[in-house]
């Protein structure tokens, strides 16, 4: 596994033209900083000119369709996301499967699809406020890696997850380093389970809440690889503040 952090933005639906000097700003800094992997993921509309416009950081989708192509209105396969310019794409993020009900089984059709076309593929995985009062957090979070992780030969090179409990989301709450610490741990049997040895190498991120001011203690937590982060990533200058704190 990469020893580099892997810092990763998610812009969701945020951003016209007039954010691409954000992506120029979060790109220049990263040339400084070569101890941390950057990525971010804009809105469709802009990856083709944030791939443009940044030289170093990693660009990706948020979302793709699981077909190739096809009669399918308003959606982007991913061969398209990477004809953009994308690298990657998230799937499975918590607004998708609450918003558009995305079932596990979707998901992994997205990033086996997304895998196909060449790209990363970021799996989110995280429990509601109820499944962790109800002591359901790991149950939950395991059946859903289960059902959404990518089969196939270029899976385990090409996936990385994210946990992001829902109930932390956009919300300022965080768990624990030890509740995350615990959560990884489970993720990491899991992920050495489906795919061997070559499950230690996959990279583990912590999403939801994540600002400069406790991305530290966040990110120390045992078996973090990374942070996915959504409101702290649209300024140059809080995201910035993520980075050098990784
Ligand atoms: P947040 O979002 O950092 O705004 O909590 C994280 C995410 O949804 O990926």
């Amino acid at each position: 596994m990469s020893n580099r952090p892997y810092i990763v933005g998610n812009w969701k639906m945020h951003g016209t033209r007039a954010m691409l000097a954000e992506a120029r700003a979060i790109d220049r800094a990263a040339e400084r900083l070569i101890k941390v992997e950057v990525a971010l993921a804009p809105p469709s509309t802009l990856i083709h000119a944030c791939r443009k416009e940044a030289n170093l950081i990693g660009i990706g989708a948020q979302d793709c369709h699981p077909a190739d192509g096809g009669a399918h209105t308003g959606d982007i396969s991913a061969a398209m996301l990477k004809d953009a310019g994308a690298g990657f794409t998230i799937v499975g993020h918590s607004e998708r499967r609450a918003d558009h009900g995305e079932t596990n089984v979707l998901v992994k059709q997205k990033a086996e699809a997304a895998i196909e076309a060449g790209m990363g593929a970021i799996v989110c995985v995280g429990e509601t406020e109820e499944d962790r009062d109800a002591g359901k957090a790991e149950a939950t979070v395991g059946e859903q890696l289960k059902a959404s992780l990518p089969e196939g030969e270029a899976a385990a090179a090409n996936v990385t997850v994210a946990y992001e409990p829902v109930w932390a989301i956009g919300t300022g709450r965080t768990p624990t380093p030890e509740d995350i610490a615990i959560m990884h741990r489970n993720i990491r049997a899991q992920l050495v389970e489906v795919y061997g040895e070559a499950g230690q190498e996959i990279r583990i991120l912590y999403g939801g809440s994540v600002k400069p001011e406790n991305a530290v203690e966040l990110l120390s937590a045992d078996d973090v690889g990374g942070a996915l982060v959504g409101g702290a990533s649209l300024t140059a200058e809080s995201f910035l503040g993520i980075i050098i704190a990784a």
